[in-house]
């Protein structure tokens, strides 16, 4: 959808950035397809290029990512020595260029626009929008960014036919998406599967159940930014957009974190609220100082020094960091917080008032 909102005739470049910072935590597609299948990658560039008449593309890849960068960068140097990329692309009259832009270990930097900013040597931080990277993108000119899994589906689509990838998947959520299922299951793993199936089903059959025979506490669908599902709430939610958006929680990045009896909600947040408030980029003050505040009441509830007023006023901040930035990293803490707030509010009430037994010192507070 987005290189429908390419202008024409601006008479300057247009670029394509793959964006493969995959810093969300939970989340490990990207580097799955980057080492187990680099060229699917590469030819969905050289379709996506030449269908928006894009001479250069830059992969903007996870600076900590360096088996990843090894492996592409040696099937980058094949598709040039086998002509696929370079001058003439497969013999025609069209020059492709692509070029592996390694990052720095920012998560802001997968936002697009901080993206941008990096890949142009600046500091990475999130841009204004308006104007829209398709607009005014790299090097102030028409750029379209997409993920690596979006742009490595395009071969398969090519060769077989968008019927073919809309036969898997749902209406409105067609073909399939790689799910990286981790914690507390039996068999934590990568799996490619159709859109819309139910997911207390995929957790059970494809990744084993709740390990260890333990009860499921709760489940987070689509990374750590994505909001939090209570066992009740999973029991009616299949793996596609309208259905998480329908139980408030969003489709994310397919990361499923299975969380088991045993977890301390109260610690979660708190290591959430402490690498949002690491990863902020400062420019905006409701996320620098703002995340800052939420993480000294996580540190204090933790610690056992909190007050019923600490929860309120972490459930309120939410509320007043939440999309009065330039970017949605804010936004990417206080949505699960709020969630864990709400659904899990007797353990923080407990906390508070002493009953968890988790008054020790902790990690990030020693920070
Ligand atoms: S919301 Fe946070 S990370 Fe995003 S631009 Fe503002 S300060 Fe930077």
């Amino acid at each position: 959808m987005k290189w429908g909102f390419l202008p024409k005739d601006t008479g300057k470049p247009v670029y394509l950035a793959v964006n493969s910072d995959e810093s969300e935590p939970a989340t490990f597609k990207d580097r799955y397809i980057l080492v187990r299948d680099p060229h699917m990658l590469i030819e969905g560039i050289i379709i996506c290029s030449y269908a928006i008449g894009s001479h250069d593309t830059y992969i903007y890849i996870r600076g900590e990512y360096t088996t990843q960068v090894k492996v592409l960068q040696a099937a980058i140097d094949e598709a040039y020595d086998a002509g696929y990329l370079g001058d003439k692309v497969a013999g025609h009259d069209f020059k492709l260029n692509v070029t592996v832009h390694r990052g720095a270990g920012a998560y802001v930097c997968g936002e697009e626009t901080a993206l941008l900013e990096s890949i142009e040597g600046k500091k990475g931080q999130p841009r204004s929008k308006p104007p829209f990277p398709a607009v005014a993108g790299l090097y102030d000119s028409p750029t379209i960014i997409n993920n690596v899994q979006s742009i490595a589906s395009l071969p398969f689509i090519i060769e077989n036919g968008a019927d073919a990838y809309r036969k898997y998947g749902t209406e409105k959520s067609p073909g399939t998406h790689l799910f990286g299922i981790s914690g507390h299951v039996e068999k934590p793993g990568m799996y490619e599967l159709p859109l819309g199936l139910p997911l207390l089903e995929v957790i059970d059959k494809v990744a084993g159940g709740v390990w260890k025979g333990r009860k499921l506490k709760g489940i987070i669908p689509g990374g750590s930014s994505t909001p939090v599902l209570t066992p009740e709430e999973a029991k009616t939610v299949t793996l596609d957009y309208e259905s998480m958006a329908e139980h408030k929680t969003m489709f994310g990045s397919g990361g499923i974190v299975v969380l088991d009896e045993t977890v301390d909600m109260v610690k979660l947040v708190q290591n959430l609220i402490y690498f949002y408030h690491h990863e902020s980029c400062g420019q905006c003050t409701p996320c620098r100082e703002g995340l800052g505040w939420m993480l000294k009441i996580i540190n204090k509830i933790v610690a056992g020094k909190g007050r019923l007023s600490d929860v309120e006023l972490l459930r309120e901040l939410c509320d007043n960091i939440e999309m009065k930035t330039v970017c949605v990293l804010s936004a990417a803490c206080t949505m699960p917080v709020r969630s864990y707030l709400d659904k899990f509010r007797h353990e923080f009430e407990a906390c508070v008032a002493g009953e968890n037994g988790s008054k020790q010192e902790t990690e990030q507070e020693e920070r």
